[in-house]
């Protein structure tokens, strides 16, 4: 399949390169990564998210210039879609914008929605799925890129504290390391540039946290109201399911965000061998194994119970 990318990318001019809305590190930071480097190549290139940059990822370079508006008329020779699981989370409409639609992802059961499917689910992060992709193009990597690539690993490893932070993963930071990124200065720019509101928001939310009585569920929500009440928006949410996960005993964290009048968006985290990526097909969203997510309409407490009773299930 890279050889198939790499068919594409010489004889392609044009390129759109997008990924997932309400993006995460590693979609805003392959989605750089491999719009850079193909300007690097003296390809025409436009970085696209219908969300566009999140706050916490702006310190990458060219950040700026992450587009959340295509021109109507703007078509591309090829379009590549990153870490986004479905079209329609990166946007159906780039089907009929590209000539060549190209899946790069590491979602188990990506949507075969391309004309190339370039799928590894054993593979930490997107951001390293592009690097694979630009070793094998040959292509030397410049400091832009290279940090690009770290921080996509970064993100989707939990800073390297998960399952998925695998040799490969090691490996890559090591080498992007090795071409003068700083993995403090990194890290500092993600973790720990934070706004006040976001640690109100956190604040209100940990008031919300439920443990179930056997003490392997632990969730938080998280209302409009609440986004009112601490001046934040859903780009502040970012994290906060870790806090229920990192209970002593909690096998499977919740948060529950409402996205609109009677609609929730929930984010699944596991501990080990829960598989909460299935839990959330079966509720018509999807994801990794100990990571996803699902989109419900209805009452909070409805959709609390019915995900509840769901998870009873899945649990050992
Ligand atoms: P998060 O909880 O951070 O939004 O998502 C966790 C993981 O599940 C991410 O890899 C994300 O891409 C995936 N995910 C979240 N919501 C959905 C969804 O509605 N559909 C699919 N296919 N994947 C999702
Ligand atoms: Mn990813």
């Amino acid at each position: 399949m890279i050889d198939a990318i790499l068919t594409v990318i010489a004889q392609g001019r044009s390129f759109v390169v997008a990924s997932h809305g309400s993006p995460d590190g590693d979609a805003l930071a392959s989605t750089l990564a491999l719009s850079i480097a193909l300007r690097e190549m003296g390809k025409e290139v436009v970085a696209y998210n219908r969300d566009g940059m999140s706050a916490e990822m702006a310190f990458l370079p060219e950040a700026a210039s992450v587009i959340d508006r295509l021109a109507e008329d703007h078509i591309f020779d090829v379009g590549f879609v990153l870490d986004s699981g479905e079209l329609n989370r990166a946007g159906s409409f780039l089907r009929d914008r590209c000539t060549t639609l190209v899946n790069v992802d590491h979602h188990p059961e990506s949507e075969d929605f391309g004309d190339i499917y370039y799928v590894d689910e054993s593979c930490c992060a997107t951001g390293a799925l592009i690097y694979r992709i630009l070793q094998a193009a040959g292509h030397a990597l410049s400091l832009p890129v290279a940090t690009c690539i770290y921080a996509a690993i970064l993100a989707d490893t939990g800073s390297f504290r998960y399952a998925n932070a695998d040799r490969e993963a090691f490996l890559i930071a090591s080498e992007m390391v090795a071409r003068g990124v700083s993995s403090w200065e990194v890290s500092s720019c993600m973790y720990e540039n934070r706004s006040e509101c976001q640690l109100r928001l956190l604040a209100t939310a940990l008031k919300t946290l439920k443990v179930s009585d056997c003490g392997r569920l632990g969730a938080i929500y998280v209302t409009h109201q609440m986004f009112l009440d601490t001046g934040t928006g859903s780009e502040h949410t970012d994290g906060l399911v870790n806090y229920p996960r990192s209970i002593a005993g909690v096998l499977v964290a919740l948060l529950f965000r409402q996205t609109a009048d009677r609609c929730f968006k929930v984010s699944f985290r596991s501990k080990g061998a829960i598989n909460v990526g299935e839990l959330a097909r079966q509720l018509g969203g999807g994801g990794h194994h100990n990571a996803a997510g699902a989109t419900l309409e209805g009452e909070l407490v409805t959709i609390q119970e019915t995900v509840f009773n769901r998870l009873q299930e899945f649990l050992p």
